[in-house]
């Protein structure tokens, strides 16, 4: 298990190492021809983001030669955004005083046709942490709703054993996301207050179940601004790196989720400018050539375009954050989109730039007889 791997490193000596290392040691890792913990460390630290420049040749390089010109585009669903969980920076904790919905079978039909209206074939279905409002039954129910809609879905809900993954894998579910937010046990408790969110190695095993029930796709990342963002980006390329070394017919993604503003107006341990985000992105792609590295709707729109060539291989459009949100605006949302363009008008950018959105890219009928 990851756990056992990770539990083998000390963080502070971990954020030390990173911090202390020079410009040598970041040429040296860019040099390299095979690239070391102690490399990537390098690409994190302070002392190469003067290299930024170098870092983004090398890493729109690499995903040109694995990924082509091509963009995965996938939209959210939010069934629910009734939480038990009292995360300290989100939104739906169960303390926030917002109006609180869970999607009717009509309205989950009706916003999977409104999703797949705009040419989205590639879902993410989200909800909070509510097992009487939202548990196993009712996320198969959904899901037999809109599977007809859609060639991919995937979830990004509270982890599930492996049984109930396989139960959502029986039902149409080819891919998981499940971000650690932190990977900083005291961080964790501290953000994390209450609930069964506060069961770091439950979630922490969440993505080895994943594969194991046989997702095609599992996402992780930590949620930058909780914590020294160097030193949780090495270990979030730990655990990628884990678990495509042991899953490997599974495909492995990052995301880099921003603490954005929401209900509670939480304030986050440090800003993380772009500066940090693109290094962050390029290091990952240094490290792991064929990891695939997702950005939403949380960054603003000239930030997407300008990740485009560095290395990022799916982006979310046209996304709401709110249940019931793609019929009708309401209050309650998960946190505010920054990037508030049309799917068509994403896509169109995309096009100028000389890369190819990609609305489909699986089918499920590849499985059968598999
Ligand atoms: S982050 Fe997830 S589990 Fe935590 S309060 Fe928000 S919806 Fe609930």
């Amino acid at each position: 298990m990851f756990q056992n791997l990770l539990d083998t490193y000390k963080l502070k000596e971990v954020q030390d190492f990173i911090h202390s290392r020079s410009e040598k040691d970041v040429e040296l890792a860019l040099g390299a021809s095979k690239m070391t913990e102690e490399d990537f460390a390098a690409l994190l630290s302070p002392a190469a983001e003067k290299f930024v420049e170098p870092m983004a040749e090398e890493a729109h390089r690499i995903t040109k030669q694995r990924f082509g010109n091509t963009i995965k585009i996938y939209a959210p669903l939010y069934l629910s955004n009734e939480c038990t969980n009292s995360c300290v920076y989100c939104g739906f904790n169960t303390h926030n005083q917002i109006p609180r919905v869970t999607l009717t079978k009509e309205e989950i039909i009706q916003e999977a046709q409104h999703i797949a209206g705009l040419g989205i074939k590639h879902l993410l279905l989200v909800t909070g942490e509510s097992p009487k409002q939202v548990g196993i039954d009712y996320m198969v129910e959904a899901l037999e709703l809109i599977n007809k809609h859609f060639s991919s879905m995937a979830i990004e809900v509270f982890p599930m054993s492996t049984e109930e993954y396989k139960i959502m894998y029986d039902n149409g579910v080819d891919g998981l996301t499940l971000y650690q937010e932190t990977y900083c046990r005291e961080k964790y408790a501290e953000v994390h207050p209450a609930g069964k969110k506060r069961d770091f190695d439950w979630r922490l095993h969440g993505p080895e179940r994943g594969a194991e029930a046989g997702f095609r796709f599992v996402g992780v990342g930590s949620l930058m601004g909780l914590k020294d963002f160097r030193t949780e980006q090495f270990f979030t390329g730990l655990h990628a790196s884990y678990l495509i070394k042991n899953y490997w017919k599974t495909h492995i993604t990052i995301s880099f989720p921003r603490i954005r503003k929401a209900e509670g107006n939480f304030k986050p341990y440090e800003i993380i400018s772009d500066t940090n985000l693109v290094q962050s992105m390029l290091a990952h792609r240094m490290f792991q050539s064929d990891v695939g590295l997702v950005i939403s709707t949380r960054e603003p729109a000239q930030m997407r375009e300008n990740l485009l060539p560095l290395g990022v291989t799916q982006m979310s459009a046209g996304s709401k954050t709110e249940p019931g949100g793609y019929s009708k605006e309401h209050d309650g949302k998960q946190f505010e989109v920054e990037d508030k363009r049309s799917v068509e008008e994403f896509c169109n950018m995309i096009r100028s730039k000389g890369y190819d959105p990609v609305m489909k890219d699986w089918d499920r009928s590849f499985l059968l007889g598999a």
